[in-house]
């Protein structure tokens, strides 16, 4: 075993990582899901898209409200169900928000980077920005989702990283409703960012109406921006097209 596996190997021994779905403790060989959780989340990811019926991550559909909004396309994984809280998926999110764990945010950057190379077919043409969190939150959970998600998958593309956006939203989003919601989302460029004639891939964990991505898309493009792809982890708007079903383990 040379001396970085060796590292690797006692740094876990000491963090003791839990199962980021049930608690558990992981074995050496778990990589953030136990095996029974990780085969839940696997399951989950092979939902299909009922408007092109790929599985979600080689779909790039976006919702009306982005397509409105000139995003045209959104590379996401999985569907994220806010009725039922016992998912993982649901746990990958909540995780991603509150607990800054570095493997939670390496996974999701490994499947959003692999998710990007189907989808498009030159991303080193891309730059890289995030919807950035609100202030407020980013004080009380110390971390800032998006953009440790956008970081990680720069590094696997190898693009660069350009912090755009400052965001000007009062209160969460999470309790508002969609005209609230795209009130509250103000967002506004940095001093001195120029993206002309730029194609943008653009960040967040989770899209629920689109309110947030849609108005950072907008203050993008008056910064000059081309093209903008949008990339999540999750979506949580129901697809118009077909009646929202509940997945296999909850039926
Ligand atoms: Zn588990
Ligand atoms: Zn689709």
């Amino acid at each position: 075993m040379d001396i970085s596996a060796l590292l690797k190997r006692v740094r876990f021994y000491i963090t003791v990582p839990t199962c980021v779905h049930c608690g558990e403790r992981l074995d050496y060989e778990d990589r953030v899901f136990c095996p029974d959780c990780r085969s839940r989340y696997e399951n989950v990811k092979l939902r299909n898209c009922s408007r092109c019926a790929k599985i979600l991550s080689k779909c790039s559909c976006p919702n009306d409200y982005l397509d409105a909004h000139l995003v045209h396309r959104l590379i996401k994984i999985v569907r994220y169900v806010s009725s039922l809280e016992d998912l993982p998926q649901n746990r990958l999110v909540f995780s991603l928000k509150r607990e800054n764990r570095d493997d939670v945010a390496a996974l999701c950057a490994e499947e959003l980077a692999s998710a990007i190379r189907a989808s498009i077919e030159d991303p080193s043409a891309f730059v890289l920005t995030y919807v950035p969190r609100r202030g407020s939150a980013r004080r009380k959970y110390g971390v800032d989702q998006a953009r440790i998600l956008a970081e990680h998958i720069a590094r696997l593309l190898g693009l660069p990283v350009i912090h755009a956006l400052r965001s000007r939203a009062r209160a969460p989003q999470k309790k508002l409703d969609a005209k609230q919601r795209r009130e509250n989302a103000v967002f506004l460029g940095r001093r001195g960012v120029d993206l002309s004639g730029k194609r943008v891939l653009l960040v967040d964990d989770i899209v629920t109406t689109g309110a947030s991505m849609g108005a950072a898309a907008s203050v993008l493009r008056g910064l000059g921006a081309r093209e903008i792809v949008g990339v999540c982890l999750a979506i949580a708007y129901k697809d118009p097209f077909v009646p929202f079903e509940k997945p296999p383990h909850f039926a």
